[in-house]
């Protein structure tokens, strides 16, 4: 039994699987959650342990209320639970609103909103203090873009990121007397396969003039946020966000 398991959503490419394997570097046992592409998943199983860590994938769609419960079930299996990263998101390919249909507008709120909250829910329910739990640390990652809007091609993800800011504002109130203390991390461009899912597979290198570092930013990178914030290190930070963006000013 691992004495302190992580559950990272989306954990089989890109951010995730940084997280995953910075994870279980520290000592987490890691649930690598993914939806569809196993083959990454057990990759980055693969790669923790052959450096002697722990790490299981687990498939599961976080819009899915039965998914997450296997999910958490797997975690359960593995040990106490200290910590989840809502990191599982989507994009879509550019359109302006009045073109956008229903559909897609509630895939992008169900994956990137509804799998967060519901994720949210099983981890407290083992974590509060409240439950019986020793408490434990939940990171959400946002974007840069719910503070820019994604005009023109991306306002759906733009504001279901939105939601998840204040998401994390409201969750961490909710349990801070619970032992479990609730945060963001704000990713700007970070070069990752996402962009193909927005149809611009360069959009990183393309936007990589625009940003005052001059490059995108790596998973690694981010990781370092997340795992910080999950740690004893951040014992006192509750119900804030992260930006890592490489110096692109975002609005509080
Ligand atoms: P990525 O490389 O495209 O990876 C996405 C991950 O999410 C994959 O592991 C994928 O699983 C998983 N996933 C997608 N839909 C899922 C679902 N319904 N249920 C469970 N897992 C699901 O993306 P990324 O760049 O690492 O992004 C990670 C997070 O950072 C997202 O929330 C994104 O919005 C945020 N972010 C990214 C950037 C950026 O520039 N990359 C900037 C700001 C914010 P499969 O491998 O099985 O498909």
């Amino acid at each position: 039994m691992a004495d302190k398991v992580l559950v990272v959503t989306g954990g089989s490419r890109g951010i995730g699987a940084a997280v995953c394997r910075l994870g279980a570097a520290r000592g987490y046992g890691v649930i690598v959650n993914y939806a569809g592409n196993v083959a990454a998943a057990e990759a980055v199983c693969h790669e923790i342990h052959a450096r002697g860590g722990e790490a299981v994938a687990v498939r599961g769609d976080v819009s899915n209320a039965d998914d997450v419960e296997h999910i958490f079930a797997a975690a359960d299996r593995m040990g106490q639970l200290a910590a989840l990263v809502n990191n599982a998101g989507m994009i879509a390919e550019p359109q302006r609103v009045e073109a956008m249909e229903a559909a897609r507008i509630n895939r992008m709120f169900a994956v990137n909103v509804t799998g967060s909250m519901l994720c949210a829910g099983a981890a407290i329910r083992r974590m509060s203090t409240r439950h019986g739990g020793k408490g434990g640390a939940i990171v959400n990652l946002t974007s840069a873009a719910a503070k820019l809007g994604g005009a023109g091609a991306y306002a759906d993800y733009a504001a279901s990121k939105g939601a998840i800011d204040t998401f994390t504002i409201g969750l961490a109130t909710e349990v801070a007397g619970e032992g479990i203390r609730v945060n963001g991390v704000r990713p700007g461009i970070i070069d990752t396969e996402f962009h193909a899912m927005g149809g611009d597979p360069d959009r990183a290198a393309k936007l990589a003039p625009s940003i005052p570092m001059g490059r995108a930013g790596t998973a690694d990178e981010v990781a370092q946020s997340v795992l910080w914030l999950c740690s004893d290190e951040a014992g006192y930070v509750t119900g804030t966000t992260i930006s890592v963006t490489g110096g692109r000013a975002i609005m509080p």
